[in-house]
């Protein structure tokens, strides 16, 4: 029920609903999604990455303060230029050097429906932005220059021909988002 949705499921490119009401199915939902996202493993996981089409993503930026939860996040700024090799829980086992702003200042609200600003950069930024594209429907293949993208396609059409093989490509598994 709670697997986490795969490159070519359209419930990734769909747009998900703002929150109103941060009652019990939000929290019970954001308990699920951090269940999720440790057993993956990963570092952040957007609700729609289980098929629930709402603003909503968890992450844990790996700096000793657990994890947190993001409902209905906005950016209201970002700057600078980062690359870093980044993976994604809806494209395991790939990866790739992408470039984005470095640091961002994000809005939103946490579990506990309390306003939220929060100003980061490098990792933290870049598991923000990741999975506030999530949230808009668009995947890290999408971020792909032209050469990465053709690299790409080629080893996303064999899986899809090997769909059920367990590691189609032979790649590690990558920590992703
Ligand atoms: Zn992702």
């Amino acid at each position: 029920m709670h697997r986490i949705r795969q490159y070519g499921d359209p419930v990734l490119r769909e747009a998900t609903k703002e929150v109103t009401d941060i009652d019990g199915a939000v929290i019970a939902l954001v308990d699920r999604m951090i269940d999720v996202m440790y057993a993956a493993p990963g570092s952040g996981l957007a609700a729609n990455q289980i098929g629930i089409q709402k603003r909503i993503f968890v992450y844990d930026a790996s700096d000793g303060l657990g994890p947190r939860t993001l409902i209905n996040p906005r950016v209201v700024e970002s700057d600078g230029e980062w690359t870093f090799e980044e993976g994604c829980l809806s494209v395991p086992g790939l990866s790739w050097e992408i470039t984005r702003p470095n640091a961002i200042h994000l809005v939103g609200l946490d579990i506990d429906g309390n306003e939220v600003s929060i100003e980061t950069d490098e990792y933290e930024g870049r598991i923000f932005q990741h999975e506030m594209d999530h949230l808009d429907g668009i995947l890290l293949v999408d971020r792909l220059d032209e050469h990465q993208r053709k690299k790409a396609k080629k080893i996303l059409a064999r899986r899809e021909q090997a769909a059920n093989a367990p590691d189609p490509d032979g790649l590690r598994r990558l920590l992703g988002f």
